[in-house]
Parts: C-alpha cells; sequence; structure tokens
C-alpha cells in the first residue's frame, strides 16, 4: 500500500476517467483512513432458533462512522472498498475482530458461533482460507464458531475461477453460508454444487408470507428442498410475529431480525444475551444439522 500523494493523485485521475463520482472518490480517500482512525465497528445481530427462541448466533455487520457524515452504511462504502481495492484490508480487520470477540465472550463463559459477510472481491485472495484458519487458531476457536455468509454470485464465481477457497473452509469445519438467497438468479440446479451448509431467505422473500399464499408456497418450497440438501434454513429480516409463525410452520431453522432484535455493539449484545431464558447451545451441538 503506497502512501505517497503522488500515487493517489494517479489513482484520482485513473479512477475520474474510469467513471467514478467525486463524491465516492472523497469516500474512499477518507475509508483509507478509516481503519487507522478507528471509525470502523463490528455491530452483532442475533440469530435465534425458530423453536425455542434460544441464541443460535450472530451476524457481524460493519458499521462505519464517519466524522462528518455520521453513520455511512456498508450497502453504501462496502461497494466503494470493493471497486478502489480496499476491500482486502478491511475484509481482514473484520475477520480479526469477529475472531477476537467471541473469543473475549467465550472466556467470560458465553459460547456464542459468529458470521461474517464475504464480498466477491475477498475470495479471488487464494489464501483467504489459510488466513481465516490461522486467524481462527490463534484465538483458540474452533472453526465451526465462524460462519462466512456470501451470496450465490460470489460462491458461483469462486467455484468457476476454482480456487477452492470455499472447500477449504468447509472441510476444515467453518461453515459456508448463502446470504440473500432469493435475490439472484437462485439457479435450483447449482445450489447442489455449492458447499454451503446454510441457506439464509432474504428478506424480500419474507415479506408478505404471512398474507399471500403464493409468497408462502415459494417459502415452503424453498425450506424443503435446501432441508433435501442437508442445509440449515435461516429467515432474515424478520419484522412480524406473524412472519414468525408462518416461516416456523414451514420449518425454517432459525430467524433473524428486527423482530427479535437489531444489530447492536458488543455490550448491549451481552446484556441481551443476559436477559434471554437460555444461553448459547453447547459446543458439542454445533456441528451442521448431522440428522
Ligand atoms: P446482509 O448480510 O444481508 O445483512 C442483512 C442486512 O439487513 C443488515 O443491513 C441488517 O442490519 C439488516 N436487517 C436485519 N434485520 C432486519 C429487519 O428485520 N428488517 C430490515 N429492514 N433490515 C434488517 P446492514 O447492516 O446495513 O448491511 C447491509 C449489507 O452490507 C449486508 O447485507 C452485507 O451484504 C453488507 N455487509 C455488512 N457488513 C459487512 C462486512 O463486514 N463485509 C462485507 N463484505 N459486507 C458487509
Ligand atoms: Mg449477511
Ligand atoms: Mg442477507
Ligand atoms: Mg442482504
Amino acid at each position: 500500500a503506497k502512501r505517497s500523494g503522488g500515487s493517489c493523485a494517479l489513482c484520482y485521475d485513473t479512477h475520474m476517467a474510469s467513471g467514478a463520482s467525486a463524491d465516492q472518490l472523497q469516500l474512499q480517500q477518507d475509508l483509507r483512513e478509516a481503519l487507522q482512525r478507528g471509525e470502523l465497528a463490528l455491530h452483532f445481530q442475533p440469530k435465534v432458533s425458530a423453536l425455542g427462541g434460544t441464541l443460535h448466533g450472530v451476524e457481524a455487520l460493519l458499521r462505519w462512522r464517519h466524522p462528518e457524515r455520521g453513520m455511512i452504511s456498508p450497502a453504501v462504502f462496502i461497494p466503494v472498498a470493493e471497486r478502489f481495492g480496499l476491500i482486502g484490508r478491511i475484509g481482514d480487520w473484520v475477520i480479526e475482530q469477529a475472531c477476537e470477540q467471541v473469543a473475549s465472550w467465550q472466556a467470560q463463559g458465553l459460547v456464542c458461533r459468529v458470521a461474517i459477510n464475504l464480498s466477491a472481491h475477498q475470495l479471488r485472495q487464494p489464501d483467504l482460507a489459510r488466513r481465516i484458519l490461522s486467524t481462527l487458531e490463534r484465538h483458540g476457536l474452533e472453526p465451526s464458531l465462524l460462519v462466512c455468509e456470501l451470496t450465490e454470485t460470489a460462491m458461483m464465481e469462486s467455484i468457476q475461477d476454482g480456487c477452492g477457497v470455499l472447500d477449504e473452509l468447509d472441510a476444515a469445519g467453518v461453515r459456508v453460508s448463502i446470504d440473500d438467497f432469493g435475490t439472484g438468479y437462485s439457479s435450483l440446479s447449482y445450489l447442489r454444487r455449492l458447499p454451503a451448509s446454510q441457506l439464509k431467505i432474504d428478506r424480500s422473500m419474507v415479506i408478505g408470507v404471512d398474507v399471500d399464499r403464493q409468497a408462502r408456497a415459494v417459502l415452503e418450497s424453498v425450506v424443503k428442498l435446501a432441508h433435501a440438501l442437508d442445509m440449515e434454513v435461516v429467515a432474515e429480516g424478520v419484522e412480524t410475529e406473524a412472519q414468525r409463525q408462518v416461516l416456523a410452520e414451514a420449518g425454517c431453522d432459525v430467524l433473524q431480525g428486527y423482530l427479535f432484535a437489531r444489530p447492536m455493539d458488543a455490550m448491549a449484545l451481552q446484556d441481551w444475551v443476559r436477559g434471554r431464558p437460555t444461553t448459547a447451545a453447547p459446543v458439542s451441538s454445533l456441528s451442521a444439522s448431522s440428522d
């Protein structure tokens, strides 16, 4: 990573020519400094079991508190990070922070699985799996405590590239999860080729399941298909009790959404967990649905 002003001026020209907006250029400039300045943080959103409502794990979601603009959504800055080649460093920071947090919770007696989001760009790093596994090891964590969430498109690209990162993670016991299922092409025949043990049904597929017979039919078939492929099913973006009920009846294993909890910082999450009826499942029962 070059730091000289000269090379940045060069970047500027190149990206201007490739059509980046002045706003994006400013953001990428700020993002370069955000890590060192401690402006990035992970928030954690619980996932609960559909039946008992016990904590199943948490998803780490990146937050950026910009000094002038306030909170900027990852939906805005992650694409900027990808475009300007910053996602590698930011992704590494996320992996490190997530592992550090889980190790710290574990030391306090809270055993909790954590999911991180990986972008397609990160999967192009051939040593990604090795680095993830060594980070887990350095923190004394079982690989089964980590879940990697990726969109279908990212997974398919990675498999076509043939770099084997996903297979390596899967073989080591890290869980791979298909994020935002139902927003891409959702090619059903491809589904069985993906080395994933979890499928996350996107919020867009959850909306309406309580009022629309057809939406419910789609949901039920996706759940059946995923189970037939030995995948655990998570529904995301659950906001209402009516949705929760239909999702549980349809056989979803795990639920996540504002109905249960919003993403929150690590301290708030600890408080949230303490207020629950039962704590996390013991490590021995963490392995994927082995029925
Ligand atoms: P995602 O992984 O699909 O995460 C779900 C998003 O839905 C999160 O938005 C979450 O805050 C939001 N959400 C959760 N429950 C509900 C609900 O009940 N209703 C509604 N309306 N929304 C809900 P967020 O945190 O803004 O993240 C947006 C996306 O940014 C994520 O989508 C993920 O693709 C990406 N992202 C976040 N953190 C990271 C990261 O560390 N690395 C990478 N590569 N991408 C990340
Ligand atoms: Mg996700
Ligand atoms: Mg998602
Ligand atoms: Mg999403």
